[in-house]
């Protein structure tokens, strides 16, 4: 039987947070023509929470999650849904996603019951070897020619739609071009993402171009228009994939990367690249096999390495498992501990030992070290040698938890046939590495910069030539008794690991519905010296934890998920943030009640 303890704490947090009442949030797929521009027009608004059948998302947008609805109408499927609405987030959320980017698919396909996965991370370049970036300040590696990867998007789309997917590129890219084409309106956060980035979009000549017309960011409520990005999508649509991964569109983004635009008289020192063309031509997305553990009678399925986002998840809800309660202390110990583990033994390298750190023998061992207090900071990494005693204590060294950007998007798709896709999708910083390729209207990304630039000695994370950089991103799909019954995601670096367990922790052990699992206050614990939480969870947790041993840090916000559960065989609550990056959008194909 599944445990649910709901302690009181968690119900005050949440009325701390101001979730929305459910009975007024769920259900509102609302249309309203007569306000939409265009008159009689399909109008959907922004809402986070969505019921309903035929289908549904929840991305960070409205455009996005618009353009997933309109491909599930016209009969496409979740995959379908998943890379048009994933193309529109490149227009309307590019400092967060783009066709220079990359992420990872997790999909489950109902006609074959399984589950699979597509890894469309970027690449280092050939030249690259595990001293490029020592010695580079990480500042100085976030904006750079240096930080771009091999673009992972293009491949994977493409691969995710020969293989599950039911329309072509050049159809998935449609909506896109349209939004690119007749612009967007510009929202608080686009705003305040741009002004953040102000400085360095300055020094580069094609970026102020595009993203500070006029020379100042734009407008709140102000249309923005991206001709340049559209024209690259239809000339992406009719040329395909080859057209990047080897011919003109890749020798601009080469030229980029070896010799970024920079601004006559800017002082800034902008590393080049080490990028070829055969670099792009080299590149693929390839299907890995999903992570998977059993968590109290359910099968959790996660992105396996270069990501670590499955197989901490895995090992953190593992060790809960093994403990004979579970609140707040035990995740953030659980936490703690997985993070020790994912530093020392998860990355891009051959041998990383999954099935050791997601067996139940070694969730034991590592359970039989929280205590009631928490403890000593940092935790060591433990041995996942297939040899567990019943209480071993770790001796290895600490492998230290990176910085890593906050920034990238996840969104989810479901469709009539009970397809999933939980999809999260990056050019790592807010900005990727600041650089637009000139006259193309996209961001690089500097996902390199999610190595360790050393020198760290054993670290299995630094550069090396063809190497994926190591992720934290963790699109998760959650099934009981062979169905599908949850998806879940979320953009914020290392932070996404905890948000989706915290997620997780909150729909099964502590009694909430979907939306105030989401919703509610968030704290992240990363085998550091403090835990970052919001305010919130502060205001109502603080206490408590602190007299067992907790530290804090507080920062305004931790991730921004989307969600999905099938309330039925056919009916499904799509779930966005109700208020974090300015509230997502979830809708459904036909809204119930
Ligand atoms: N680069 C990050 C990762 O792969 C994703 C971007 C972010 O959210 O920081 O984990």
């Amino acid at each position: 039987m599944r445990r649910v303890l709901v302690p009181a704490t968690v119900l005050v947090t949440l009325a701390a947070a101001g979730t929305p009442a459910i009975s007024s949030a769920a259900g509102t797929s609302a249309v309203t023509p007569a306000a939409a521009a265009g008159g009689g027009r399909w109008a959907p608004q922004k809402v986070p929470v969505a019921e309903g059948y035929g289908g549904a998302v929840a991305t960070v947008d409205l455009d996005a999650s618009k353009a997933a609805i309109a491909v599930l109408r016209k009969g496409g499927n979740a995959v379908d849904a998943a890379v048009a609405a994933g193309a529109v987030l490149g227009v309307t959320e590019p400092y967060s996603a783009g066709l220079a980017g990359g992420g990872f698919i997790v999909y489950y396909d109902a006609r074959d019951r399984e589950v699979h996965t597509i890894d469309g991370r970027e690449t280092a370049p050939k030249a690259m070897t595990s001293t490029s970036f020592e010695g580079v300040p990480f500042e100085e590696g976030v904006t750079s020619g240096l930080s771009a990867g091999v673009p992972g998007t293009v491949a994977q789309w493409d691969v995710a739609l020969r293989r599950f997917g039911t329309i072509s590129l050049r159809q998935a890219l449609q909506p896109a071009i349209e939004v690119a084409a007749k612009g967007f309106v510009v929202d608080q956060t686009f705003a305040d993402q741009t002004k953040q980035n102000e400085a360095r979009f300055k020094d580069f000549t094609s970026t102020a171009k595009l993203y500070l017309p006029g020379g100042a960011p734009p407008v709140v409520g102000s249309v923005f228009r991206n001709p340049e990005l559209a024209a690259t999508y239809r000339e992406l649509a009719r040329r395909g994939p080859g057209w990047l991964y080897g011919g003109q569109l890749g020798r601009e983004i080469v030229a980029t990367v070896k010799r970024p635009p920079i601004t006559p008289g800017a002082t800034r020192k902008v590393r080049p690249g080490l990028m070829e063309l055969s670099d792009l031509r080299a590149y693929r997305a390839p299907l890995r096999e999903p992570t998977r553990v059993d968590y109290q009678g359910l099968r959790v399925y996660g992105m396996a390495p270069p990501s670590s986002g499955g197989s901490t998840v895995g090992e953190a809800l593992n060790i809960l498992e093994a403990l004979p309660q579970v609140g707040l202390h035990e995740y953030l110990e659980a936490s703690r501990l997985a993070f020790a583990d994912r530093n020392k033994y998860v990355a891009d390298v051959p041998g990383v030992p999954l099935k050791e750190l997601l067996s139940d023998g070694y969730a034991k061992e590592r359970a039989c070290l929280v205590g009631d207090r928490a403890m000593a900071h940092p935790a060591a990494p433990g041995a996942p040698d297939g040899d567990y005693g019943p209480c071993e204590r770790p001796t290895g060294t600490t492998t230290p938890t990176a910085a890593e950007g906050p920034e990238t998007t996840h969104l989810v798709v479901a469709d009539r046939w009970g397809n999933v896709v939980a999809y999260n999708l990056t050019i790592e910083s807010t900005g990727g590495n600041g650089i637009v390729v000139p006259g193309r209207g996209f961001l690089l990304n500097n996902e390199l910069t999610d190595f360790t630039f050393g020198p760290a000695p054993g670290d299995p994370n630094l550069p090396g030539p063809g190497k994926r950089s190591r992720s934290s991103m963790a699109p998760t799909i959650v099934f009981d008794d062979g169905r599908p019954v949850l998806a879940v995601g979320s953009p914020g670096g290392a932070t996404i690991i905890t948000t989706v367990l915290q997620i997780l922790m909150n729909r099964y052990e502590w009694g909430m519905s979907l939306p105030e699992a989401v919703a509610a206050p968030r704290a992240s614990q990363r085998n550091g010296a403090q835990t970052q939480a919001e305010q919130a969870f502060l205001d109502a947790h603080r206490a408590e934890l602190e007299a067992r041993g907790h530290a804090f840090a507080v920062t305004p916000e931790i991730g921004a998920a989307t969600a999905l559960e099938f309330l039925s065989r056919t009916k499904v609550q799509a779930v966005a943030e109700p208020t974090r990056r300015g509230g997502g959008s979830a809708m459904v194909v036909r809204p119930s009640g």
